[in-house]
């Protein structure tokens, strides 16, 4: 038998048995026992074992099938069942290595732990602090193990009260002296213990926490943290970390002591005897990585690594295993997404398309002239279409560079060879706005584009969903109406995703099914940083049009305090005198607020600041072919200023509006604020951006300020990176980005080249990892395609 088959077993075995001591209540299998048997069926259902054993695995896995639903009576057989078969087929190293006492259970407790056991086996977790783990995102002891250090306190060098200089922080070893007291209330709730160090005496202080009064005795051993004051000689040290030295655990000093990001209900020193604990007890995994990598990348072992990073024998050694899980982490994401690259691109003679001729014969209608970025990416985007695997490129580019006729030229390759393309946008408003868009670039050519969105009438909308099914119509554009299963195309041979990050990647993978296997290409204005890109897109070709069309000029950006927001609409009054239109912005959290908050905005406005201009209001509650009317005036010049919620966001093109006044400002990500000045870049006028904002704290403003002072799309995206977190950034909380636990986008940037280009390696060679060595990275590409790059 091979090896993945033998550990497959192993540790299904461990599973199975951890069910069946804790009263078979499906709590041993991470995504449950069901799953589990499934995949151990699979698995062995190819590896060389009798053909009874794969038939019992098959029956077992079948009967086992809605486990969770099963009564407890008829559980506990089919786990009994699972063990005994399991252990039959297992080579004699897959049974439990410990001998069994007799008349004990061969693992009863204190037994060796499973990565997937609940964290209430380790002793001392009951359901409260279970309860308070989960909070940390902490189940299993896998995750306990995985819940890495946030620093590291040096206890190599314990000093006494004698060593301390006044402010230095130290760890100090020292005596209680005398029973300690509470501080009078009016130096705040404290505690004052009086100790005694290397023959000197002082005071340790713990401020906010008077209770460590009470629970000192008199000649306990301590180790503290802190930071000492020295005042007329008297020696004192406000605490930060207390640990009694009293032979529980190792001596606190002399190691180097992990810090944990912590919670309520749990200490600094629970999770520590808790994680030496579990590196103790628990059986650690087997290293997934092929050893030639290990060795070429120089990587700590794996389970070593988990061991130092709680208990690092020096720094250095800390260092080099977090970079071995940041490592593994980013690798079992680059390797799915290699394999993905490598699915969606295989060669297909459908996906080719002839398109000699066909640049020319758009540029002869174009209405201007192309930029070099939109001439470079146009060439990279038909040589894709001529190449003979499906194309699957991103094409980047700052809003109003010019994307929509990129999208054009594939399209309109698409219905020259007879076939179909079809584009997505985000909102009703971008759909038509690009249907009228891309009409204006393909109806010279005599190719017709079609609208079919989710809010057309019903009628309507059937007409155009026969015409696309029969294959009457080449183009058309729409909505998530288009991933709707009623949508057949009858012969999908482009998709276009407009604004991508407004789509998860399921959405993009139906898009996938309903052409055969169609060329894919997705447009995106977020900036990205260059790394969290190789993260989230890492399975596209990128294009980037880095360039804007002529005579566009950068938005002129400023911050309003609220109170002066008059200034704002005296500028947007002078503005509309002199011929331009303005947007006003309001925030919204949800579709109801947002239509009460932009309503009330537009009330007002009309009834003062602004009465005499002609204002508009669009928002999502409206019918779409009310907002269409509204829209269309605004466009036409009917309408000077158009209140709106963050709605117009995306892809709204109307060149004469050159202000956008947007409201509660530090209400939205950078990101989206940029994109939302973008919206009057659109022409050759100088463009304007207020930001008013009511806000008084300092980091808020600071963050807006960042738009006043860079017009660079990645600068501002690099910026939202370093405040909010990748999970809140546009563009990847919808990505569909698994949950990093080691590894920082920003911080592993070495760390994520050397994954990738490792992962990408192996599948070219190896596409179906089939080589023996490769077998324990299908889990780990399995895993991480259902989001968790850590089931080991
Ligand atoms: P994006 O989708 O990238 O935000 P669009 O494709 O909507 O940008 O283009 C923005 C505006 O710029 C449109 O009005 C378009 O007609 C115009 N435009 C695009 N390319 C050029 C160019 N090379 N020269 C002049 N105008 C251009
Ligand atoms: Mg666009």
């Amino acid at each position: 038998m091979d090896q993945p088959a033998i550990t497959t077993i192993r540790r299904a075995l461990r599973v199975l048995r951890s069910e069946r001591r804790r009263g078979c209540e499906d709590t041993a299998a991470p995504n449950g026992i069901e799953q589990l048997l499934r995949h151990v069926a699979g698995v062995l259902g190819s590896a060389s074992i009798p053909d009874r054993a794969r038939d019992a695995i098959r029956r077992l896995e079948r009967d086992a099938r809605g486990y969770a639903d099963l009564p407890p009576r008829r559980r506990r057989p089919l786990i009994t069942r699972g063990i005994q078969l399991l252990e039959a087929i297992a080579p004699p190293s897959a049974q439990p290595e410990r001998p069994a006492a007799p008349g004990r259970e061969p693992d009863a407790p204190p037994s060796a732990l499973t990565w997937e056991d609940p964290v209430t086996e380790l002793s001392g977790v009951g359901p409260a602090r279970a309860e308070a783990l989960k909070r940390l995102g902490i189940r299993t002891v896998g995750d306990l193990l995985l819940h890495c250090p946030v620093r590291y306190e040096d206890r190599r060098q314990v000093l006494t009260l004698r060593q301390l200089k006044h402010g230095q922080s130290a760890v100090v070893r020292a005596k209680v002296r005398r029973k300690g007291r509470r501080s009078s209330p009016r130096r705040g709730a404290a505690a004052i213990i009086p100790v005694s160090s290397g023959g000197a005496q002082g005071e340790l202080l713990f401020f906010g926490q008077p209770w460590w009064a009470r629970q000192l005795e008199v000649g306990e051993e301590l180790i503290v943290v802190g930071t000492a004051r020295i005042e007329r000689g008297e020696v004192s040290i406000v605490v930060s970390e207390c640990e009694r030295v009293d032979g529980d655990g190792p001596d606190p000093a002399g190691v180097i002591v992990p810090v944990y990001a912590s919670t309520e209900g749990i200490s600094q020193r629970m999770v520590r005897k808790w994680a030496r604990q579990a590196l103790e007890r628990c059986r650690m995994p087997d290293d997934p990585l092929p050893g030639r990598i290990v060795e070429r990348r120089n990587l700590m072992a794996l389970a070593e690594a988990i061991r130092e990073v709680h208990l690092p024998a020096n720094l250095p050694r800390q260092r080099a295993a977090r970079h071995r899980l940041a490592y593994q982490e980013l690798f079992a994401l680059q390797l799915a997404l290699a394999m993905r690259r490598s699915e969606v691109c295989r060669p297909d003679e459908r996906s080719s398309l002839a398109v000699e001729g066909l640049a020319e014969e758009l540029a002869c209608t174009l209405p201007f002239q192309p930029t070099g970025a939109q001439e470079r990416v146009m060439e990279e985007v038909l040589r894709d279409l001529a190449a003979p695997e499906p194309a699957h490129r991103l094409i980047h580019g700052e809003v109003g560079s010019g994307k929509t006729v990129v999208a054009a030229l594939a399209m309109a390759a698409a219905a020259r060879a007879g076939r179909q393309a079809a584009m997505m946008a985000p909102t009703e408003v971008l759909a038509e706005q690009h249907r009228e868009s891309l009409g204006e670039l393909l109806g010279p050519l005599g190719i017709e584009v079609v609208l079919l969105t989710a809010g057309m009438d019903a009628e309507a909308r059937a007409a155009a969903e026969l015409a696309v099914a029969r294959g009457e119509v080449a183009c058309v554009v729409g909505t998530h109406a288009l991933f709707s299963d009623r949508i057949e195309f009858a012969d999908l041979a482009v998709a276009v995703v407009d604004e991508q990050h407004r789509f998860g990647v399921r959405q993009r993978a139906r898009l996938s099914d309903k052409g055969a296997r169609p060329n894919v290409f997705v447009m995106s204005a977020t900036p990205i940083p260059r790394t969290l890109a190789l993260a989230v897109y890492g399975d596209f070709d990128v294009s980037v049009i880095d360039e804007l069309p002529p005579g566009r000029k950068r938005p002129e950006t400023r911050l309003l305090p609220d109170d002066e927001r008059d200034r704002a609409w005296e500028f947007v009054r002078e503005r509309v005198a002199e011929g331009r239109q303005a947007y006003v912005v309001c925030p919204a959290i949800d579709a109801s607020e947002e239509m009460t908050t932009a309503a009330a905005t537009f009330g007002e406005l009309q009834d003062g600041a602004l009465s005499g201009l002609r204002l508009g209001l669009v928002h999502g509650r409206l019918a779409p072919d009310e907002r269409h009317a509204i829209m269309e005036r605004f466009r036409v010049g009917q309408i000077d200023v158009l209140v709106a919620t963050s709605l117009i966001e995306v892809g709204v093109n109307v060149p004469n509006a050159t202000t956008i006044v947007i409201l509660d400002a530090e209400r939205f990500g950078l990101a989206q604020l940029h994109q939302l000045r973008g919206r009057v870049a659109r022409a050759s006028w100088q463009p304007h951006c207020l930001l008013v904002s009511g806000t008084s704290s300092a980091e808020a403003l600071e963050r807006l300020a960042v738009l006043t002072s860079t017009a660079d799309g990645f600068e501002i995206a690099e910026q939202d990176l370093l405040r909010r977190g990748p999970g809140e950034l546009d563009g990847v909380r919808q990505s569909g980005l698994p949950e990093m636990r080691i590894a920082s986008i920003l911080a592993d940037t070495a760390a994520l080249t050397e994954a990738r280009e490792d992962a990408f390696a192996i599948i070219e060679r190896d596409p179906a990892l089939q080589d023996p060595e490769h077998r324990p990275l299908r889990d780990l590409v399995e895993q991480a395609r259902g989001g968790n790059l850590w089931t080991l």
